[in-house]
């Protein structure tokens, strides 16, 4: 059995809170439903590949509960998504394809508390107003560990969901700390930068690594030689590269 890698454990079901009749008096599963021409399996498939690996399930739960058209859009410099929903048509989400997954685990999460916010409130509620604040606060909460966010993301994030502003780069300390954590991928070496067969350090101990499989490889701890997959873009430590 391989050991699902390292630092992937299970995401704790916190789902309680978040389900849609949080909004008082109003029974979303009495609106008509839409059709929708995303299947569970195209949006995990897409968040699979933008959101940090813990966070996957919990967004695919959030489009389960109530979903919208999900689009991928090339870098807009006024914008990092948006959510829009005229009337007799679709919901629809959309967020820029470069964002870090960091950021883009934020982004999907603001414009799906804009979504429950309309199928709510309708246009009687502002697009950044309490409703949406209390909303996006309470779909954040989850994701507020350490499983998600590193430190001291974590800790700036935190702090701005405390009182969320319209855009998060509105915050200087948290736009620096999304700064800095590219700043500092970019001048990481990355799993993927070394050939197989190189030995490299992560979390303290040495690892071989071994063939790819999709988006991860396989890698065996030398002292124990337990398997683990760990993801290609993983920054490593030390690395000893194999001749090759
Ligand atoms: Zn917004």
């Amino acid at each position: 059995m391989l050991k699902q890698t390292l630092l992937l454990k299970p995401l704790q079901k916190k789902r309680s809170n978040l389900l849609i009749r949080d909004f008082p008096g109003k029974a979303l599963g009495k609106l008509k439903p839409f059709s929708f021409s995303m299947d569970f399996k195209k949006i995990e498939g897409i968040l699979s590949q933008h959101v940090p690996a813990n966070a996957v399930l919990y967004c695919v739960t959030l489009w389960q509960e109530l979903p919208f058209d999900f689009k991928l859009r090339k870098t807009r410099l006024s914008k990092v998504g948006d959510f829009t929903c005229r009337t007799g048509s679709r919901p629809q989400i959309t967020i820029n394809r470069d964002l870090h997954p960091y950021l883009f685990l934020m982004t999907y999460v603001h414009e799906v508390a804009h979504h429950r916010v309309h199928q709510g409130y309708g246009f009687r509620a502002e697009a950044h107003g309490d409703e949406w604040k209390a909303t996006f606060q309470t779909l954040m909460n989850p994701m507020l560990s350490d499983e998600i966010f590193p430190e001291p993301l974590l800790s700036g994030l935190r702090k701005h969901m405390a009182s969320p502003k319209a855009s998060s780069f509105s915050d200087a300390e948290l736009t620096q700390l999304f700064r800095s954590l590219n700043d500092r991928e970019a001048s990481a070496i990355l799993l993927s930068h070394i050939p197989e067969g190189s030995i490299f350090s992560l979390h303290g101990k040495w690892f071989k690594k071994g063939k790819l499989r999709r988006t991860r490889v396989l890698c065996h701890e030398v002292k124990t030689r337990r398997q683990y997959l760990v993801p290609v873009d993983m920054p490593i430590g030390q690395a000893q590269l194999a001749l090759l």
